[in-house]
């Protein structure tokens, strides 16, 4: 099985941190005002930054 492809969408990404703090693998850091993917191959799949992001900003890519 190979791991998810996670993604930032940067344009729609307000900077709020919350996919930060709920990661709970820590696959994602702040860059500035933008969220960036830093740790993609520790994402256990469990979708809370999809359920969580405000802004539809994080797309988790399960195939
Ligand atoms: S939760 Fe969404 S809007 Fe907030 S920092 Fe993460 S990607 Fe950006
Ligand atoms: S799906 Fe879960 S483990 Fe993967 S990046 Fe999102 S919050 Fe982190």
């Amino acid at each position: 099985m190979s791991s998810p492809r996670v993604e930032v969408i940067d344009r729609l990404c307000k900077g709020c941190s919350i996919c930060v703090e709920f990661c709970p693998t820590r696959v994602f850091e702040m860059d500035g005002f933008i969220a960036k993917v830093v740790k993609e191959d520790a994402c256990i799949k469990c979708m809370q930054c999809e359920l969580r992001c405000p802004d539809f900003a994080v797309k988790v890519h399960t195939e």
